[in-house]
């Protein structure tokens, strides 16, 4: 089944985060052909889980602590996030790792930490325009990759989603072309395959990411390997997320 899912990122207010998920909950909140899931700033988290009740949107936040809890002043661990209702958390978000400095070994602590809290994880991968102009693609999303799943066992793999997401596709207007998603997610699909089993790598979905709006979100989740879309900017209003969700293939 396909996935989409918004990462609304540091936007909207809760007047509009709240008006944002009522429209989506009427309009594709029944949806059994697609998970739909969106990543609200973690202030709004427990108001648009409220909002969310009895409809299939899932609900994930944007980090979290890699610490279990204590005196980590502006953190946000992986528990407070599951008791407000969230089932998901994205990490290693490009942001996180370029604005942030966060590190491989660091994302790595949170996806442990997370899955041992009882949340999904979304590991996003990515390389930068000069990475893929060196011809690095591969080494750098599969290093990525392959930190962020160190210690994930088999059995917890259907609690894990990638997102690959070019840094220079986000936010940037320009998408990676079907051609170039296609073969990266080729090639993660066949580094899970060395690291897990090639069923098991079948299994996990690997969502694109970068400058995807309804105009594109068709064709890219369409082409091989592209079992969804993690959505930025087109997420922050109703109509053209739902553009998107319309656009993603059926069962
Ligand atoms: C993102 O935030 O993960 C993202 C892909 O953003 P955008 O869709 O705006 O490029």
């Amino acid at each position: 089944m396909h996935f989409v899912a918004g990462n609304w990122k540091m936007n909207l207010d809760r007047k509009s985060a709240l008006a944002l998920v009522s429209a989506l909950r009427e309009r594709a909140g029944q949806r059994t052909d697609l998970e739909i899931a969106v990543f609200p700033p973690f202030v709004y988290l427990d108001e648009v889980a409220r909002s969310l009740a009895g409809s299939r949107i899932q609900l994930g936040g944007q980090n979290c602590c890699d610490e279990e809890k204590g005196a980590f002043t502006g953190e946000v661990s992986a528990a407070m996030l599951r008791d407000v209702g969230a089932g998901w958390v994205l990490l290693g978000h490009s942001e996180r790792r370029h604005l942030y400095g966060e590190s491989d070994a660091l994302i790595q602590a949170k996806v442990q930490r997370a899955l041992s809290s009882g949340l999904r994880v979304m590991l996003c991968v990515g390389e930068t325009l000069g990475e893929r102009e060196a011809k690095r693609t591969e080494a750098v999303i599969g290093a990525q990759l392959k930190a962020g799943l160190q210690g994930v066992k088999a059995a917890d793999l259907d609690r894990m989603a990638v997102a690959y997401e070019p840094v220079w596709a986000i936010g940037t207007g320009v998408n990676a072309t079907t051609a170039q998603a296609s073969e990266a997610h080729a090639y993660l699909r066949g580094v899970l395959s060395g690291l897990y089993t090639p069923a098991q790598a079948r299994g996990m979905r690997i969502l694109y990411g970068g400058s995807v709006k309804a105009a594109n979100a068709a064709e890219l989740m369409r082409a091989p390997d592209v079992d969804g879309c993690l959505v930025g900017g087109a997420s922050l209003e109703a109509s053209s997320f739902l553009g998107i969700i319309d656009g993603a293939p059926r069962l």
